[in-house]
C-alpha cells in the first residue's frame, strides 16, 4: 500500500497494548517486521500500538496486554530464555484465559508448547499454552510455504527454517494445512497451532507483510481484548502491494513443491 494512504475512520481510537517477549534474544528473520505491520495497520485505522519489551526478569500482570508476540531464535537463544519464559507460564496462561491474543513464531512457537528437545538433546520446558511438543531432527526444513487455512477460508504464505519437528496433540487444531512446504514436521501436513486467540507458527520472513488478512485478524483479536467485546470489523485497506507480495511468495512456494 502507498505510504501516503489515509483512510477515513469513524472508530474510537484504542491503545492496543502489545508485549514483545524477548526482542533482544528472539529476533531472527526480521520478525520485528511483524510488529511494524501491526503498528501501521492499527494506525491506519486510527488506533495506537503501544509495544512493551518484556525480557529476562521483567514481570507483568495478566490483563496488562492485549497481545503477546514472540519471535524466532536459534537453539542457543531459546536455551537462554527458556527458564525465564517457563517461570512466566502461569501469568501467560492467565492472560490468555482472560482473552489476550498471542502470536508466536518459530523458536517462540516451540517454547509455547510443552517442551522442546534441541539438537544437543537438551530438554527445554515450555509454557504449555499450546498442545504440542517439539524435537529437533537432523535435516533442517527450509523454504517458502503455502498454507490453506480452512477456518478463515484464506491462504497464508511464508518462509520456514527449522530443525524442530512439532507434533500436535490429537485433536489439536493446526493454523493451516500445508499446500507446499514442510510445516510442523514434514509429514503430518499440518502447520502451526491455533487455540482460540493464541497462534503459533513456523512462518516468518516476516509473516504479516504478505498476509494482510491475517495481520488484521490478529489486530481484531487484540482489539477485542482491549474493548472487552467481539473482534471488530476493521475498515478495509487497499492492500495492492500486500496482495502482490502474497502472490509472489505463494508462487515460489508452489514451484518449490512438496515435502521430504
Ligand atoms: N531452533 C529452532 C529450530 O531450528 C527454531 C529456529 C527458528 O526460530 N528459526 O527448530
Amino acid at each position: 500500500m502507498g505510504a501516503g494512504f489515509v483512510p477515513k475512520s469513524r472508530t474510537v481510537a484504542v491503545r492496543i497494548r502489545v508485549a514483545h517477549l524477548y526482542p533482544d534474544y528472539l529476533n531472527i528473520y526480521a520478525d520485528r517486521g511483524n510488529i511494524a505491520v501491526l503498528a501501521r495497520r492499527a494506525g491506519w485505522r486510527g488506533h495506537d500500538l503501544d509495544v512493551t519489551a518484556l525480557s529476562i526478569r521483567d514481570s507483568f500482570r495478566p490483563g496488562d496486554h492485549d497481545l503477546f508476540y514472540v519471535g524466532g531464535g536459534q537453539d542457543r537463544e531459546q536455551a537462554l530464555v527458556a527458564a525465564d519464559l517457563a517461570a512466566k507460564s502461569e501469568l501467560l496462561r492467565e492472560a490468555v484465559d482472560r482473552g489476550a491474543a498471542v502470536l508466536a513464531v518459530c523458536g517462540g512457537y516451540q517454547l509455547l508448547g510443552r517442551s522442546y528437545r534441541d539438537r544437543d538433546g537438551r530438554e527445554l520446558a515450555g509454557v504449555g499454552l499450546l498442545p504440542l511438543t517439539t524435537v529437533a531432527g537432523e535435516r533442517r526444513m527450509i523454504g517458502d510455504v503455502l498454507l490453506e487455512c480452512a477456518w478463515a477460508g484464506r491462504t497464508l504464505a511464508g518462509f520456514e527454517n527449522h530443525a524442530g519437528r512439532t507434533i500436535l496433540d490429537d485433536g489439536a487444531e493446526p493454523l493451516g494445512r500445508v499446500v507446499s512446504g514442510f510445516g510442523n514436521d514434514g509429514a503430518s501436513g499440518f502447520e502451526g497451532c491455533r487455540v482460540g486467540r493464541a497462534i503459533g507458527t513456523y512462518l516468518h520472513g516476516p509473516l504479516l507483510p504478505r498476509n494482510p488478512w491475517f495481520a488484521d485478524w490478529v489486530l481484531a483479536q487484540a482489539l477485542a481484548h482491549a474493548g472487552g467485546g467481539e473482534p471488530p470489523e476493521l475498515a478495509p485497506l487497499p492492500d495492492d502491494l500486500e496482495r502482490d507480495a502474497h502472490e509472489v511468495a505463494a508462487r515460489r512456494a508452489r514451484e518449490r513443491g512438496g515435502r521430504f
